[in-house]
């Protein structure tokens, strides 16, 4: 079974995704930390995004792993750097590549092969999984999306401000949703869930009385 979890930054997927996932014994891929790990290697060997061929070899040189919710990059974990401000205020630039993109689809899927999965990203339910079992569409306010963000920072010790938190957020939804390839967008036959005033123990129970009516 895949379950497709997909929204804008900060709605929610991957806190709730995880639950689920834990909740009904399944796999979980944070798909966007896939990008995030290509976005990390491309800033640090200083790679052009419009040489596409150095990129290319680039991806041909990547080991990615996931093991635990902890991420690999040519076995060094990457789990922490991975969700530096450096790094979420390139990724959606990376994100944009096709080649990128097919690449990390590939994988995406052939990681999930033949195992229950529920996936979360941006565009699970509309090209990696179109025939996922259950698609779920999170949105949840800007603001509210940046509040939840600045809560995990500061969680973990990071500090940061509401109004950048927020402006990064939205510019990032932007150029996630107006890309060529691959946009964030609602799948017709996803459901839509409003977080914005739910907690995460309602949307996961929500998502798993979608999933029961499946079985
Ligand atoms: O989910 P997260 O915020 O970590 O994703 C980081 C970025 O990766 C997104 O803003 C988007 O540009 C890209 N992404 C994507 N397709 C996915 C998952 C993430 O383009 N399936």
């Amino acid at each position: 079974m895949i379950i497709a979890i997909d929204g804008p930054a900060g709605s929610g997927k991957s806190t709730i995704a995880k639950l689920v996932a834990l909740e009904l014994g399944f796999e979980y891929l944070d798909t966007g930390a896939m990008y995030r790990m290509v976005t990390l290697r491309l800033v640090n060997k200083k790679i052009s995004l419009e040489d596409i061929r150095s990129i290319e070899k680039e991806l041909k040189n990547m080991k990615i792993d996931i093991l635990n919710n902890r991420f690999f990059l040519n076995n060094v974990d990457v789990t922490d750097e991975i969700r530096t401000p450096i790094v979420s205020e390139n990724v959606s630039k990376v994100a944009k590549i096709k080649e990128i993109r097919y690449k990390m689809v590939e994988l995406q899927r052939e990681i999930s092969k033949s195992k229950n999965t529920i996936l979360d990203g941006r565009d699970i339910g509309t090209v990696v999984f179109p025939n996922a079992d259950l698609k779920v569409f999170l949105v949840a306010s800007s603001e509210e999306r940046a509040n939840r963000r600045v809560k995990e920072f500061l969680s973990k010790g990071i500090d940061t401000d509401f109004q950048t938190v927020l402006a990064e957020i939205i510019k990032r939804d932007e150029m996630d949703s107006t890309r060529k390839e691959s946009p964030l967008i609602q799948a017709e036959d996803a459901v839509l869930i409003d977080t914005s005033f739910m907690t995460i123990e309602e949307v996961s129970r929500e998502i798993i009385n979608l999933v029961n009516k499946r079985i």
